[in-house]
């Protein structure tokens, strides 16, 4: 069971794409990392369980990715098998303004497909530029709202490769976690509960916080969003440009001039330059204000 060539192998035995030493630079919105060792695409909930069977025969740690939005990854790549959700991407629309769509739909899209039914709720997920299986585990939120709002229930894998679902309460959304983080469980569904609304105004109410987001955020450099977590009482861009960190850059990573909470990849950028000023930002900011950030951004590898 230790030839590792068997591995992807038995991958696509299975119908999974399966491939070796993928750069994961391609599969991150830092556009920042070295190479996976494999990159398994499951397309159907089952197979799932079958390949996280195969990690553990094999011996081998994995990574669930859905866009790479919030994720660091390490220069050296990331040992082991990154299970892309990227071919979950089934979406239905049920009775009742409930929607079921799969873990690697984008938020674009499930966004999109609410306003092609006149459903609002979603609006403030407009823009984030996740999937809806990482935006469950994260409870996304921006603009008042959160994925808690919306959320019925999920489906997902547990450790062991069989399904389960948390529902209401178990899932324990909280800000930016949720009963799947730091967990291995892969979600593979979820059902959204919204509310008939007047198509011209979720359009609107979209385009809005679009435009917001354009004109506030450093849109037009890579990066995975807010660096840090919003601490309780501040706002960690405030904190930063206030200790005069705005623009402070190491290699190719800055803090953005347009909005401090944002670290942007300006060009080159490695994982190292990253972290160095990540580092530097929360060394300076608990030094001048006391208070400790702590990041949004997931880092693996
Ligand atoms: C420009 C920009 C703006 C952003 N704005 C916002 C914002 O307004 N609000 C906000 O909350 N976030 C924001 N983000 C961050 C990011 O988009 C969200 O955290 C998003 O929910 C991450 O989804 P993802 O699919 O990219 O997850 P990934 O980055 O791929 O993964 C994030 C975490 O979720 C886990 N995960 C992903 N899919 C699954 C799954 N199917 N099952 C189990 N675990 C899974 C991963 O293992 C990882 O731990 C922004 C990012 C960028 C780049």
């Amino acid at each position: 069971m230790n030839d590792h060539l068997d591995f992807l192998a038995a991958c696509r035995a299975i119908g999974c794409e399966a491939t070796a030493q993928v750069p994961l630079s391609d599969y991150t919105t830092f556009r920042i990392g070295g190479a996976a060792e494999y990159f398994v695409s499951p397309d159907a909930p089952a197979q799932i369980g079958e390949v996280i069977r195969l990690c553990r025969a094999y011996q081998l740690p994995y990574f669930v990715l859905g866009k790479g939005s919030n994720l660091l990854v390490a220069d050296g790549g990331v040992r082991g098998v990154i299970i892309s959700t990227q071919k979950l991407d089934r979406i239905e629309l049920l009775s009742d303004g409930k929607i079921r769509c799969e873990s690697g739909v984008s938020l674009l899209r499930l966004c999109r497909f609410a306003l092609d039914h006149s459903l609002t709720g979603l609006e403030f997920a407009y823009g984030i530029p996740g999937t809806a299986g990482g935006a469950a585990y994260m409870n996304a939120g921006a603009y008042g709202g959160e994925m808690r709002d919306v959320l019925l229930s999920c489906t997902h894998v547990e450790e062991d490769g069989e399904p389960g679902t948390f529902e209401g309460d178990a899932l324990a959304l909280r800000y930016r976690g949720s009963v799947y983080s730091d967990t291995a469980r892969i979600i593979t569904s979820l059902l959204i509960q919204l509310q008939p609304g007047d198509p011209a105004a979720i359009r609107d109410r979209m385009e809005e916080l679009m435009a917001r987001r354009r004109d506030k955020q450093p849109l037009e450099y890579p990066s995975a969003g807010s660096t840090f977590k919003r601490p309780t009482g501040y706002y960690a861009g405030a904190l930063i440009e206030q200790c005069g960190l705005k623009g402070f850059a190491v290699g190719g990573a800055q803090v953005s001039d347009k909005h401090a909470g944002f670290v942007i990849n300006r060009g080159g950028a490695t994982a190292a330059d990253v972290h160095a000023v990540i580092d530097h930002c929360r060394a300076v900011v608990q030094r001048e204000t006391g208070v400790l950030l702590e990041p949004e951004v997931k880092f693996i590898g």
